[in-house]
């Protein structure tokens, strides 16, 4: 098999805190191998615009503590046609570039999928706020928004103490409830709601704020998300129900920014390292992960294809706990 010599490295799909940090350890343990780098800004897009740019050690300097991302990330609808694949293998073809460490979710790596099949050596990064790729036990972003929606609904609630209001949050996650489950666990909540299991907003909110409020309780903390409903329909429910004063907030992108923690710093550059140790083991087409405590890989077709369950035992806890 040909020798690699030229990385391309791009950031893809939805933005999370420690892009930045993975796309450090890519750049910086790619060079140390001796491996050329190139950055690819607005994900697949710029496979197809030719936004490229020699990267070396400095490119990647200040940025560690950084959310966001500094090559910028996308949703591309043209790389999602057979012609926009075959484009952007043409650029990587153009520019030398002989692996793609993509830095990203399922989507980005379905994309993966697709240029390995015309040829181009790919690496999967997980990296999402939403912890929902199957192979991994853990996303870089995941630790970071946590903290900030905890920081966030803790704040909301001394003022729905001091009011003696219920508030409906709305948190990310449109078809996974790790941010809801445990940011509501983190936060006190009194109902937590998850895609995953099927809500009875009378049975599930309604009845237990009633029940609550006899037993004497005042405030009231729901979390909801996103996948789930509006916060806005939920509260106004709420409200109309219970004759409570009910207040809607939606976190929204907030939970996307911020400085990542310490965790998904470490995480972001062990898996980062990771990716380049493959591509130099020419171990292609892998999507790097973390199980437990340890850093491993999967072949992409085989992450693509596995299912991920929230965790039992936390939904349980979240039963028990949230009252
Ligand atoms: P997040 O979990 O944060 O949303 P993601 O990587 O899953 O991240 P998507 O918007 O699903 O985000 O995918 C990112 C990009 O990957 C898409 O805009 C598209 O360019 C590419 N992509 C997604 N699905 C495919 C596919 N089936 N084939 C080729 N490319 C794809």
């Amino acid at each position: 098999m040909e020798e690699i010599k030229t990385i391309g490295v791009l950031t893809s799909g939805g933005d999370a805190p420690g892009m930045n940090a993975a796309i450090r350890a890519v750049v910086r343990s790619a060079i140390f191998n001796g491996f050329a780098v190139k950055g690819i800004r607005h994900g697949y897009n710029g496979l197809l615009t030719d936004d490229i740019f020699d990267m070396n050690l400095r490119s990647v300097s200040e940025i560690i503590h950084r959310g966001g991302t500094m090559l910028f990330t996308a949703r591309s609808d043209e790389f999602m046609t057979d012609k926009g694949q075959k484009k952007a293998v043409e650029t990587c073809n153009r520019y030398g570039i002989d692996a793609l460490i993509v830095i990203g979710g399922d989507g980005s790596f379905r994309g993966c999928r697709a240029l390995a099949k015309l040829g181009i050596k790919c690496i999967g990064i997980p990296c999402t706020i939403d912890n929902d790729i199957a192979c991994s036990d853990y996303t870089i972003g995941f630790d970071t928004a946590l903290n900030t929606a905890m920081e966030m609904i803790d704040k909301l609630r001394d003022t729905t103490q001091s009011h003696e209001r219920c508030s409906v949050v709305e948190v990310m996650g449109r078809h996974a409830g790790y941010i809801a489950v445990n940011t509501g666990i983190a936060t006190g909540a009194l109902c937590i709601l998850i895609p995953e299991i099927p809500v009875d907003i009378d049975r599930d909110v309604i009845e237990r704020i009633k029940e609550t409020h006899k037993e004497g309780k005042k405030n009231f903390l729901i979390v909801v998300a996103e996948g789930v409903g509006k916060a806005l329909d939920i509260a106004e429910e709420v409200q109309q129900k219970t004759g409570i004063d009910t207040r809607a907030t939606v976190l929204g992108h907030v939970q996307r920014g911020g400085s990542p923690s310490l965790r998904d710093r470490v995480v972001a550059a062990q898996m980062g390292v990771h990716a380049v140790e493959l591509l130099q083991l020419k171990n292609y087409n892998r999507v790097v992960a973390l199980r437990g405590e340890k850093i491993t890989d999967y072949s992409i077709e085989e992450a693509l294809a596995m299912k991920k369950e929230l965790d039992p035992m936390l939904i349980g806890v979240a039963k028990v706990v949230s009252i």
